[in-house]
């Protein structure tokens, strides 16, 4: 069983020196306060000096809508098209990127708008990894989207974007750039990627959100009243550095407004802005922070640490059905041990699943099992393998939930007592926990051997899959029946749903 080591092993430094970039210190001398609706006036005057966007000559720009078209936007105000970002030459390889996205991201630009590859599909290429999936960011409003591909459905009630369709349903998530209106952005001296040329240009600075007092003092909660925006707004609302990151697909670039390309090379997550505000606006993030340090393994920077171990009692406050979303993408992406044992380790996991925390914290005879049945998970992703998430949520409660049914006279009672709470606490569907029930009730008919009539079952297959990671954590033989029935019929695979909640 691998354990992590304490935080001081999961935070790693950034390799970077900021007191080394004497151009990215010219600028701190004069930090500029942007955003929001009050835009500071002779923005456009500094902007002839040399602000506009590095990369562009002026014959270029010309070709292209400035970032602050704003027609069909939310006010009138004049405004920036944004300070300059670090722009690195990072050209990705054609082959790496998705067909689809490169034709809308081409489309986009042919037609004079603005258009980048954002978010994780940028953080993954960056990484060498394969993305999950690739979205566009755009200076084109959804019904202009919408003209220029016939494949394109506008969604969204609030936040209106645009997904356009390809074969074998794929989407490509095609959203106006857009800020949030609440944040006011300040900017720093750039902090800048070693290794990586960047573009020639005016010193680039690095902006993050801030708030003032008395808006620290209200309640952050955000509730997605998104308008519409310019790139750096775009980037600034995100919530890690390493998610702010746009790609140039045309130009080959990375812009980065945020300072994500360090801590992408230093490997440390990092929240845009002041993590406590940033996780009290959207208590989720705070399980977002833990996926992506797990899946991507990074260290966390000190103060987002601290921030979630401070502010963890507030994923109360968020909606329950996406906490439920997030703890089962904690073993959809593959790094199940990993992601609970920083849940654990933060005091996070007492707020989500207080039942396993408690199990884990008495150090329950079986609770080493627990960790060994994720690590067995992660190693079935990591072959292709992805269990349902009855089997994987069944895998990650098996320890506390055979303790409170044990030796009772009607375990299936027990079971009910045992998740009526944590139902409640993540709107966990019906249908899930009834499944969950069935797996956890075959353990002891697959354990003697005996099977009686489960084959016939139409849960069979995961009640299988189940005893079989079981087996494995316990060290013990999986018996070659279960082998042979485990080919007759492969577990069911997830069903792969995307998202469509209009964020991001
Ligand atoms: P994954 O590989 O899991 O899909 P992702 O980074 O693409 O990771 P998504 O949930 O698909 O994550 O969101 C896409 C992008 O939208 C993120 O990279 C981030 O920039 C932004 N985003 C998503 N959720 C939030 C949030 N709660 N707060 C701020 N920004 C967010
Ligand atoms: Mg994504």
């Amino acid at each position: 069983m691998v354990h992590l080591g304490a935080r001081a092993a999961l935070t790693r430094k950034p390799s970077f020196d900021a007191a080394a970039l004497p151009q990215a210190e010219e600028v701190a001398k004069e930090p500029l306060l942007l955003g929001g609706r009050g835009l500071i006036r002779g923005a456009r005057a500094k902007r002839e000096d040399g602000m506009s966007r590095r990369s562009m000559d002026s014959s270029e720009e010309a070709k292209r809508p400035t970032d602050d078209r704003h027609d069909g936007r939310d006010d009138g105000d004049e405004r920036l098209e944004g300070p300059p970002p670090a722009v690195y030459d990072r050209p990705i390889p054609d082959a790496r990127v998705d067909p689809d996205a490169a034709k809308v991201l081409r489309r986009l630009t042919r037609y004079g708008h603005t258009a980048y590859l954002v978010g994780g599909g940028v953080r993954d290429l960056l990484l060498g990894r394969s993305p999950k999936d690739f979205d566009v960011a755009t200076s084109a409003l959804p019904q202009e989207v919408r003209r220029l591909f016939r494949n394109c459905r506008v969604i969204g009630r609030r936040f209106r974007l645009a997904h356009i369709l390809f074969a074998d349903g794929k989407i490509i998530e095609t959203a106006t750039f857009r800020r949030d209106p609440a944040q006011r952005i300040e900017s720093l001296p750039g902090i800048l990627a070693e290794g990586i040329p960047l573009v020639p240009g005016p010193p680039p600075v690095r902006l993050v959100p801030i708030t003032d007092g008395a808006a620290a003092e209200e309640d952050l909660l955000i509730r997605n009243d998104n308008v519409f925006g310019a790139p750096y707004e775009d980037a600034v609302r995100r919530d890690f550095t390493i998610n702010g990151l746009f790609y140039d697909l045309e130009r080959g670039q990375v812009i980065d407004y945020v300072g994500g390309m360090p801590d992408l090379l230093g490997g440390v997550l990092r929240a845009v802005g002041d993590p406590a505000v940033r996780l009290r606006e959207d208590p989720v993030r705070i399980l977002r922070a833990i996926k992506f340090s797990a899946r991507l393994d990074m260290g966390i920077d000190p103060d987002l640490y601290d921030a979630i171990v401070r502010h963890k009692a507030d994923l109360g406050r968020a909606a329950k059905p996406r906490l439920l979303e997030e703890i089962l993408r904690f073993m959809r992406g593959g790094a199940g041990h990993r992601s609970y044992y920083l849940c654990w380790d933060t005091g996070v996991l007492a707020e989500l699943l207080p039942e396993l925390a408690a199990f884990l914290d008495d150090d329950a005879p079986d609770a080493g099992l627990t960790w060994s049945r994720l690590a067995i998970i992660d190693r079935m992703h990591a072959q292709g393998e992805l269990p349902s998430d009855a089997v994987t949520l069944s895998a990650l409660l098996l320890g506390p939930i055979e303790e409170a049914i044990e030796g009772v006279r009607d375990p299936s009672r027990a079971f009910e007592d045992f998740m009526f709470e944590l139902t409640q606490r993540l709107t966990l569907p019906r249908r899930l926990k009834d499944r969950m029930r069935a797996l956890i009730a075959s353990q002891r008919r697959l354990r003697s051997g005996k099977l009686g009539t489960l084959p016939r079952r139409d849960y069979f297959p995961e009640a299988l899959a189940l005893f079989m990671i079981d087996r494995q954590a316990r060290g013990e033989i999986v018996p070659e029946w279960a082998h042979q029935e485990s080919k007759v019929e492969t577990p069911p695979t997830r069903r792969r749903r995307r998202r469509r909640r209009p964020r991001g």
